[in-house]
């Protein structure tokens, strides 16, 4: 008898009436198959997100009875519909994907999902999608990231002035981690808005915000400094990344809506 797998996709029929309860916690892995510049992979989102999800999962799956779930190749890339080889779906067919993928958890008897987003593009989306899944099928809704990402609150290094929001110096460390193999560092070259820095409002990361396509920031595709990446620095980022989504999941074990009390 080989250990028991936390991956529903091996599971056979009857396991889920026997192993899922109202306890059971699902993780969603949300990649995206997307441009990244000259230096980094399309899968670069699916990878990281992929990693740490499987990993956290590892460790702390049979303590908080938490499943992976496949993970979601493509989701909402259109600031990158410039560029062929981006394959992306609309925002009105990845809420209907994500509003499809509840409704099935819904089916079984765990009342808890997690989205485990590796695409900052996804993340106002994957909010609403939250609340539409919560409300249609009665699930406890969860969105998480690797990393908090630097137009969302999160911060990136001062070589970036806040703004690695794609392919910059955090995304290529975790790649020269996770898949050294696929990286081009001799193709990486600092791509930064300088300009924005000094706006106090509208900026990345700003009070307001702003829409944008990525190639409104020059034809390199990225928006970061990939040039300080260092495996280390991925190492330190995915560690941290994998810890914090434990903590986070022993949160979300206890975790009850509707509250009751006060
Ligand atoms: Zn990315």
């Amino acid at each position: 008898m080989t250990s028991l797998s936390r991956q529903l996709a091996e599971l056979r029929a009857p396991d889920i009436d026997r192993l899922i309860t109202a306890r059971s916690i699902f993780v969603q892995p949300l990649g995206a198959v997307e441009q990244h510049g000259a230096h980094l992979p399309f899968n670069t989102d699916l990878l990281i997100a992929d990693r740490v999800a499987t990993t956290a999962v590892e460790r702390v799956g049979e303590e908080l009875d938490v499943w992976l779930l496949p993970p979601l190749v493509y989701t909402k890339s259109n600031e990158h519909a410039w560029s062929s080889g981006t394959i992306w779906l609309s925002a009105s067919t990845l809420l209907a994907v994500l509003d499809d993928i509840g409704r099935c958890v819904a089916m079984t008897s765990a009342r808890k999902l997690v989205f485990m987003n590796g695409h900052g593009g996804n993340s106002a989306l994957v909010g609403v999608a939250n609340r539409e899944i919560r409300l249609h099928h009665g699930l406890m809704t969860f969105l998480a990231h690797p990393g908090v990402p630097p137009d969302q609150g999160g911060d990136s290094p001062a070589s970036e002035l806040g703004m690695g929001i794609h392919g910059g110096t955090d995304e290529t460390s975790l790649m020269l981690y996770l898949a050294p193999e696929l990286v081009n560092i001799s193709a990486a070259v600092r791509n930064v808005p300088d300009q924005l820095a000094e706006n106090k409002y509208v900026r990345f990361g700003g009070t307001v915000g702003f829409g944008w396509l990525s190639n409104d920031f020059g034809p390199n595709g990225h928006i970061g400094d990939p040039t300080d990446a260092t495996h280390d620095r991925g190492a330190e980022l995915f560690q941290g990344a994998v810890d914090a989504f434990c903590e986070a999941l022993e949160e979300i074990a206890d975790f009850n809506l509707p509250m009751t009390g006060g």
